[in-house]
């Protein structure tokens, strides 16, 4: 276990020193305000928020944390789901919120370098000047560092990749105040071991991200949607994989349990109906190949015995359709106002994803627990999200949550296909990796022998 010490007087006028008085503050409501992420776990407050705004000054204030052994965690909008940015052991809370600057656009490149403070969706806005986006789209306006943090994933994955994807190089502020450079600006890169990896996914605990150059991709000239709907969940997740088999090059694929299908038509203002849903979409250079892609997708479906297939009409209903699918947790959390939840983020091969769903439901039937599921099904990773609102429930929830995760990993899949471990997936590492997790801790002492990088976080049996 790691030994911290308090933010006193002296780290305190040196923080000051490097960003000045107005980037520092004790004052509780801003400690609130970066306590607590959108996931269940208990909000935890840090001793002082700091804003850099270079990498310079962030690796100073690494510097600083770690000679005087202060925990510092990083935070981004802390839309995370499973506990990331909460600073569970005080310490600084490091506020990427002032590091918003889109540096260069490498516009003939396809590549943008950015500042990892500024939201992916605003990112967008303006490159959608040059007919350039940055494709992983997880919804919330997400920051650039938080999801490469995390390895943020979405909705048009199944096309595009993930961020880990989606990223050439990074600056790195290390925990001793090192501040290095990772991969680079070429597409192929083959110089050494790849720490440009290494550091995407990790949560905030070997490294603070302050700078990255993206993958950008042009935005397609036409993009059209279909939602089909089936008689079961069995017969809704087959045509998920008879669509990938097919060799469709969907940018969307995305399932909702017909409890989640009615909970949008009836609070969403979108008619999805009752039944489980696919909601599908083809992103094409031209408009031929729209309407074959369309074509053989309607054929998929009805074969495997949809009730409805329906394309949008034009831009705007597509648009609306995706508007509701991101508002989807948003929506469940409002009618679920007055309950405790769980949301679950497992992943499996594409091949083993109808298996994976049917463990699913069975399990939360055998528990007799209300559930929406919803999963970005092209690329196998399923959602589900457990309300209730008895505390004496939760130990019911926690058995459906381990079954799940279990199933899972047997099948050849992982604990978290985007949300990450944070504090919620802690406890499943060692199923998942064996003694890799061991490896991960070694590189993790390497690189923070203090422990000051988001404690707390990713290692849960090395932290007794
Ligand atoms: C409604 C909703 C829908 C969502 N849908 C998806 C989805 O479809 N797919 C998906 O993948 N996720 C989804 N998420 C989860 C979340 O949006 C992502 O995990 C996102 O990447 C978090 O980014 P953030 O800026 O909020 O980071 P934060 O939550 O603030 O931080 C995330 C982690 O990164 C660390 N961190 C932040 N900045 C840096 C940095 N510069 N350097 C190093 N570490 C850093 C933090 O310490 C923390 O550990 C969703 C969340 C919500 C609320």
């Amino acid at each position: 276990m790691f030994q911290f010490k308090p933010v006193d007087e002296a780290v305190l006028e040196a923080l000051i020193g490097i960003v000045g008085a107005e980037n520092v503050s004790t004052a509780v409501s801003e400690r609130q305000l970066r306590s607590q992420d959108m996931s269940r776990f208990p909000p935890s407050l840090s001793e002082v928020v700091v804003w850099p705004e270079t990498g310079e000054q962030t690796a100073a204030v690494l510097r600083v944390a770690n000679d005087h052994a202060v925990p510092v965690t990083a935070w981004g909008i802390g839309s995370s789901l499973e506990g990331h940015p909460i600073p569970l052991h005080g310490g600084i809370s490091l506020s990427m919120e002032k590091m918003t600057a889109i540096t260069a656009v490498h516009a003939d490149d396809f590549q943008v370098t950015v500042q990892p403070g500024i939201g992916y969706k605003d990112l967008n806005a303006h490159l959608a000047q040059y007919g350039l986006f940055f494709p992983p789209d997880p919804g919330a306006n997400a920051t650039i560092g938080g999801m490469l943090a995390n390895n943020a994933a979405g909705i048009r994955t199944v096309k595009y990749g993930a961020s880990k994807d989606n990223v050439l190089a990074m600056k790195v502020a290390l925990a001793d105040g090192r501040l290095i450079r990772v991969g680079s600006r070429s597409i192929k890169q083959a110089a050494g071991y790849d720490l440009l990896h290494l550091f995407v996914g990790s949560e905030g605990t070997l490294g603070i991200i302050t700078e990255a150059v993206l993958k950008l991709t042009p935005v397609p000239n036409l993009m059209s949607a279909v939602v089909a709907t089936f008689p079961s969940v069995e017969t809704a997740v087959e045509a998920v994989v008879a669509v990938r088999g097919s060799g469709l090059d969907v940018a969307a694929l995305e399932f909702l349990g017909g409890g989640t299908a009615a909970l949008l038509t009836r609070e969403g203002g979108v008619d999805f109906g009752n039944k489980p849903t696919l909601l599908m979409e083809i992103h094409a250079a031209h408009e031929q190949s729209v309407t074959l892609d369309m074509g053989m997708i309607e054929e998929i479906c009805e074969e495997l015995g949809a009730i409805t297939v329906h394309a949008a009409s034009d831009a705007d209903e597509r648009r609306e359709l995706w508007r509701i699918r991101h508002d989807m947790f948003e929506i469940a959390r409002r009618a679920y106002a007055d309950s405790m939840w769980q949301l679950m983020d497992v992943a499996v091969p594409i091949s083993a994803y109808p298996e994976m769903a049917v463990h699913v439901t069975t399990t939360l039937a055998q528990y007799n627990l209300d559930s929406l599921l919803v999963g970005h099904a092209g690329d196998g990773n399923l959602h589900v999200i457990i309300p209730f609102k008895d505390e004496a429930v939760r130990a019911d929830v926690e058995k459906v949550n381990k079954a799940i995760v279990q199933k899972a990993i047997a099948l050849g899949g992982t604990s978290t296909g985007e949300h990450g471990v944070g504090i919620g997936k802690a406890p499943y590492l060692r199923m998942e990796h064996g003694a890799g997790l061991d490896i991960m801790y070694a590189i993790k002492q390497t690189l923070d022998p203090k422990g000051i990088l988001n404690p707390g976080k990713i290692f849960v049996e090395q932290a007794r």
